[in-house]
């Protein structure tokens, strides 16, 4: 492992900060901080934190000796110095003279020192910064330590490494009785340059930012020089099909099968965000004979119980052709995985006199021989954070079977962590948004309707999936959700079935689809030109039968219903003059919107349309606007406005629509207009 120390960086950190008020100390502070965060390798979603004990001033203007500590929720990689509440150092040290402190009052002790009254918590590890002497100490998961020391003979591996360098403790749970513990071993071996916490991680100590941070790089680097020497080629890979299922379709199948049916009659769920990962470490990892052994010891450290729990489901590799027989395994793996979850629980929670809540027995892992892995979560963002952590695990398993045995923290230590109210507050739950789970693809994405569509089912906290032929438009409006783009010629049926399979790999499947790419064309229906009109029909109706014929095949393969939205127009029910080559596509596709609430009903597939008119977008252009309201003689708004209501339609509104009609669940068939009222458009 490679410093990444630059003494011009660290200038630059240093000038940058004094601009904003800060010290030398929380500059360079932040910034090694931040080298060892940007490094996966050492520090993986919020798994570390790092302290400086400097000088502060109170209200009074006199001057304190503070504790400057990672706080909860703060990424390491993109610290600043709010992210490192200050507390009051000497009432934190004193604590060590305690016999016992609940949590409870650790965190009550911390919160009240805290300089800022509104500064996060400082982190659930703060204790052992504050009696450790040095100026800087660092703490990391580093991959390298986690796999020398997750083996059965991991602390005699550890003193061999570190003999005299490094205090080695055995794991503790983090908290009050792991701080007492380090400060005495460390008063025993004043000397050391770090402590290493078996099947946990390591901390380095300085009495400077630097000294620190090359410390944490020298103790990782001997670490990995022992696990390449004497190394054994991992794993003998398993026989599998000669053909096998492809992820995309794989996907919405295990998507389907996680979904927690609260009332499935009613067609309400509590779905997954699943994310797919593969790679030639995690194939030879999941291709492995052994799987079943090494994948199910545990997490590499424990605090990863909270987002992947204590272990990952397998199941078995999905041939070709033959996914309902993978399907119905998968099934009675997932329940087997819950009912073991179940007793797990049971198991551990008599420890506590079964006051823990139980929390879902869902995994947060899929391992797929074959294939690669998914990840699971409440939303793409949690999907993510277990997909790297699988990645991690994928790392250091091998590298710890590789020198031997992956033995991490049993069953016992990871319960204490994941049923750790500490832990469980690093979550942050809170009121999920409607949409929230749910996936929604939206056609025509990257402009007018689309792209405000878009916007507004994200903003109900939807996963949105923009779908656009001109890609660079679907990709802008993307970066501004926070959603996943893809290139997709609605025309061309190989081109959606490839971006919805993209779209079943990036979030596991679909459950809302709403088709609303289109574009109009004009022509008085006696002249016009077959050609015109056939083009029209393969956008305005058969481009909308391919984006429902594919939501529809991955909305079966989940299980769990969905909901097809179509832009239909007033044009389906009220034809405008010249306007037969756009009308009669659309009056069409009324009628397809209807047929599949007929044919689809039964699988819980809801249909809707939207009737919108006079929107200011792509098919009306500003140029339209101008010169038809010149010809009647009216103002611009006036033109826009021109309906009962006196009120201009904004993409806004049609976006709205087609939120309202996701969320009503109980409505099928149905079109919806948003026109500001228009009565020779009126459904009858
Ligand atoms: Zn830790």
């Amino acid at each position: 492992m490679q410093s990444r120390w630059s003494d011009a960086d660290a200038k630059a950190a240093i000038e940058t900060y004094a601009a904003q008020g800060h010290g030398a100390d929380m500059a360079l502070r932040v910034y090694t901080t931040r080298l060892l965060g940007g490094d996966p390798a050492l520090v993986l979603h919020g798994g570390g934190n790092t302290s400086v004990k400097t000088a502060a001033r109170d209200i009074f203007g006199d001057e304190i000796d503070v504790l400057c500590v990672k706080g909860s929720g703060w990424d390491m990689a993109k610290i600043e110095p709010p992210g490192l509440p200050a507390v009051r150092l000497e009432p934190i040290k004193r604590l060590y003279q305690l016999e016992k402190l609940s949590d409870e009052d650790m965190v009550n002790v911390q919160r009240l020192n805290l300089l800022d009254s509104a500064a996060p918590n400082p982190s659930v590890e703060t204790l052992f910064h504050a009696f450790l002497p040095h100026k800087f100490v660092d703490h990391t998961h580093a991959n390298a330590v986690v796999a020398l020391t997750d083996q059965p003979d991991g602390e005699a591996l550890a003193r061999e490494v570190y003999d005299g360098r490094c205090v080695i403790l055995p794991y503790i749970m983090p908290g009050f009785a792991l701080a007492k513990a380090m400060k005495t071993a460390f008063d025993q071996h004043p000397k050391v340059e770090g402590i290493v916490l078996l099947k946990h991680g390591i901390f380095s100590m300085g009495e400077s930012a630097r000294e620190a941070y090359e410390r944490m790089i020298a103790l990782v680097t001997l670490a990995e020089q022992r696990l390449a020497r004497n190394r054994r080629n991992v794993f003998v890979p398993a026989k599998l099909p000669a053909a096998l299922a492809p992820p995309a379709e794989v996907a919405p199948i295990l998507r389907g099968l996680a979904a927690e049916p609260l009332d499935a009659r009613d067609g309400v769920f509590r779905r997954m965000v699943l994310a797919f990962r593969s790679s030639p470490a995690i194939l030879n990892f999941v291709n492995g004979e052994e799987l079943a052994r090494y994948s199910q010891a545990g997490t590499v450290t424990p605090d990863h119980v909270i987002r992947t729990k204590p272990k990952p489901l397998i199941v078995p590799a999905p041939e070709g052709g033959r996914l309902d027989a993978f399907k119905a395994a998968a099934k009675a793996m997932l329940e087997a995985y819950a009912r073991d979850y179940r007793a797990y629980y049971e198991r551990n929670n008599t420890r506590f006199g079964g006051k823990k809540k139980p929390l879902d027995p869902i995994p947060r892992l899929v391992l797929v021989p074959g294939l690669g892995l998914f990840a699971m979560g409440a939303s793409a963002k949690d999907a993510a954070v277990a997909g790297d952590l699988a990645e991690c695990m994928v790392d250091v398993v091998t590298a710890a079977e590789a020198i031997g045995r992956f033995q991490p923290v049993g069953e016992a230590d990871l319960f204490d962590v994941e049923y750790w109210s500490l832990e469980q507050a690093k979550l942050g739950k809170g009121t999920e948004k409607p949409l929230q789970r749910q996936v929604a693809v939206i056609t025509g994405g990257g402009s007018g309707i689309g792209a405000a569509t878009a916007a507004a089912f994200a903003r109900e906290g939807a996963e949105v999936a923009v779908l656009d032929r001109d890609e660079a438009a679907a990709k802008a409006v993307a970066a501004r959700i926070g959603g996943f783009s893809a290139a997709c010629d609605v025309t061309d049926a190989g081109s959606v079935r490839r971006a919805f399979d993209a779209v079943a790999l990036r979030f596991g499947g679909v459950d809302i689809a709403v088709s609303n790419a289109g574009a109009a064309w004009q022509g008085r229906i006696g002249d016009v030109d077959e050609k015109v009109l056939r083009r029209s029909f393969e956008l305005n109706f058969f481009g909308h039968q391919n984006v429902a014929q594919n939501a529809v095949r991955l909305m079966r393969a989940q299980g769990t219903g969905g909901c097809l939205l179509f832009n239909v127009s007033k044009q389906a029910v009220n034809p405008g003059k010249d306007f037969g080559p756009y009308g009669l596509p659309k009056a069409a596709l009324l009628f397809l919107l209807r047929q599949y609430a007929l044919d689809h009903g039964a699988e819980g597939i809801r249909s809707n349309g939207v009737n919108a008119d006079r929107v200011r977008t792509g098919l009306l252009t500003d140029e339209m606007v101008k010169s038809r309201s010149a010809a009647r003689g009216v103002s611009e708004h006036d033109y826009m406005a021109g309906n009962l209501l006196k009120r201009e339609v904004k993409a806004d509104d049609v976006a709205q629509a087609f939120v309202s009609l996701a969320l009503a669940n109980k409505t099928t068939g149905a079109v919806l207009t948003v026109d500001g009222g228009n009565i020779e458009a009126a459904l009858r």
